[in-house]
């Protein structure tokens, strides 16, 4: 090799030695006629030292180097001199007294400094890639991601899953989302869809008898990109036979915990990992991915506004909604620009806006408080018994802040957690350094497309019903719980999968239900009716999101930080320029004509 050791292994044991390295250029500092270069390379840095005195051509040739040039360099392991150790550095107490150097290669000026982590437009960053991975941040979530990767690997590999790989041209799955489609050359008018997950593949590898499949699966899925969404993503896929529920979420909870525990030991993890069913998720919290990091819970206080002549109360009661609140801690003093915000998100959402009630802080206690103290539009509609009831229901104290949602279930949960997830910012209630894991269970099998005006999967078809709701499927398909699970980390969903149907009659009568004709269902899923008539154990999975579990351990709030080349929020790859035009001649071995002019490369 071009060198004898790594950056990070320059130690005591090694003082007075001669050793050979190889690096980046990290920063130069010239000192009257001492030259300092801070070498980098994958481990760590490393200060050098050129003194004329000792290698005088050496020393005129480190004059010309600049940040980022590729170096070799040979030279004698020193103590640095007493009070210039650097303690920020694992090699801090060391120096390199250079004797010769080579020019690997020479660098241009980057377009933003390497050894500096100064906020640079995300757009610059990912279109000189390469060069944003040599900083240290996303060195360290590449090397995250890989460490995450192969605790996953040792983890299921020791438990006797086999890592299987299944392709990426196929026939369309159904995710929900929309398809890659890749053009066939040799089938003109023909089409490959790229997998939104390997869902088809894993449940044939039940039936054949693989019982314990495992993959780092790339997904596709070709949706408009948001913070924590990506066109292409990766997924720890697995599927298990002969298992029921409890068998995945113990598997899974013993890998996250492991896995957390071994990278992340300074993170405080919750144990063991919460449970709740999607009726009380959305009950408590607004959400199917609560964020249990903090309180905030929302209850129910219809009942004691019950024939309030407050308009936007009895009207949502009236038509049979509800009025659910929260009260925030401290907020009573809200000014009323503040207030006005919070209104406005509630809005953003759809509401006519949320109903605020602020608690003066002077009464010592909720029993002590008088209408004086309370300040809200609706203040005059209520009276200080129900006022006392409603801070009592939400565990409010004087000088809170309640915030009270009417409408119907679905509308009043998404406000409110909304609003539950901005308190919790603006106070600051999510420790970053916890991990608040829960499942959620008991989720509808379907629900209703009301612009279609059809049954849709709520996870995907190929969910199993629980066996009390079988026979409801075609008389009452809202009322079939299905067996599907997520995983949810601080807010966001992070994994989610089912125990699937492996009986092709009751698989044939989701597909019905879901508005499939019989032809449609041999044209799109004929292949699995078919395998599963050869005999197909009980099997069921799950799939989680690598890109946001490894976001949330690296403590990032993009999941392009931890991916190494990522699209950017528009869907472009800046690095090669893709998606691009291509020349005519390929346009016309795939059989494709583009019907809006430009469209080729060159014109
Ligand atoms: N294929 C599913 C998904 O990607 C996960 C599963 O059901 O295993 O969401």
């Amino acid at each position: 090799m071009l060198k004898d050791c790594n950056i990070s292994e320059i130690n005591r044991n090694l003082l007075s030695r001669t050793v050979t390295l190889a690096g980046w250029v990290d920063r130069r500092r010239d000192h009257g006629h001492l030259i300092f270069i801070d070498l980098r390379d994958r481990s760590g840095v490393v200060q050098l030292a050129f003194n004329p005195e000792v290698a005088a051509g050496t020393h005129e040739t480190a004059n010309s180097l600049r940040n980022e040039y590729i170096i070799q360099v040979t030279g004698v392991v020193s103590r640095r001199p007493a009070g210039t150790e650097n303690p920020k550095l694992l090699t801090g107490d060391f120096e390199i007294a250079v004797n010769r150097l080579t020019i690997l290669s020479a660098a241009k000026t980057p377009p933003f400094y390497i050894n500096e982590e100064a906020e640079v437009d995300e757009n610059v960053r990912l279109r000189y890639r390469y060069l944003d991975l040599r900083r240290s941040r996303m060195r360290h979530n590449l090397m995250l991601r890989h460490q995450v990767i192969r605790y996953i690997r040792n983890h299921l590999e020791e438990r006797d899953f086999i890592d299987v790989e299944t392709p990426i041209l196929i026939k369309s799955t159904p995710e929900g989302a929309r398809d890659y489609l890749v053009p066939s050359r040799v089938y003109p008018g023909k089409f490959y869809a790229l997998p939104q997950s390997p869902q088809q593949m894993k449940q044939l590898l039940m039936v054949a008898g693989v019982e314990r499949y495992y993959q780092i699966a790339k997904c596709f899925r070709d949706e408009d990109t948001r913070a924590d969404r990506q066109p292409e993503f990766t997924q720890l896929d697995l599927e298990m036979s002969f298992i029921d529920e409890e068998d995945i979420l113990r598997l899974m909870e013993e890998l996250f915990t492991g896995l957390v525990e071994t990278l992340k030991p300074d993170f405080r993890l919750v144990k063991p990992f919460a449970r709740l069913t999607f009726t009380e998720a959305m009950e408590r919290f607004g959400s199917d991915k609560p964020d249990l990091r903090y309180g905030l819970e929302i209850k129910d206080v219809s009942s004691i506004l019950a024939g309030s002549e407050f308009g936007v109360f009895s009207s949502a009661i009236y038509a049979g909604g509800r009025v659910r609140g929260i009260a925030v801690p401290g907020c009573g003093g809200y000014s009323r620009r503040e207030l006005n915000e919070l209104n406005d998100i509630a809005r953003s959402i759809g509401a006519g806006g949320v109903v605020t009630v602020s608690l003066d802080s002077s009464p010592a206690t909720i029993e002590e408080i008088e209408m004086q103290d309370v300040h809200s539009i609706a203040a005059k509609y209520l009276n200080i018994e129900q006022v006392k009831a409603i801070a009592k229901k939400l565990d409010a104290r004087p000088g809170d802040l309640i915030l009270l949602a009417a409408g119907k279930d679905s509308l009043t949960s998404a406000v409110l957690d909304k609003l539950r997830r901005e308190m919790a910012l603006r106070l600051q209630l999510a420790d970053s350094k916890m991990f608040h894991f829960c499942y959620v269970t008991g989720f509808p099998l379907f629900y209703r497309d009301e612009a279609n005006s059809r049954w849709d999967s709520v996870h995907h078809p190929f969910t199993s019903p629980c066996e009390e709701d079988k026979h409801r499927i075609e008389s009452e398909p809202d009322k079939v719980t299905s067996r599907a699970y997520d995983l949810v980390l601080n807010g966001f969903e992070i994994a989610g999968g089912s125990i699937r149907i492996h009986e092709p009659d009751l698989q044939r009568k989701v597909f019905r239900l879901l508005a499939y004709t019989d032809e449609q269902i041999e044209e799109r899923f004929g292949h699995m009716m078919e395998a599963f008539s050869y005999g197909a154990p009980p099997h069921g999975g799950i799939a989680a999101g690598i890109d946001r579990l490894v976001m949330l351990l690296a403590g990032e709030s993009s999941i392009r930080e931890v991916i190494p080349f990522p699209k950017n929020q528009n869907a472009q790859d800046l690095t090669f320029g893709a998606p691009d035009y291509v020349s005519a001649e390929q346009l016309d071995e795939l059989h494709i004509c583009i019907n809006s002019e430009n469209k080729l490369k060159g014109k």
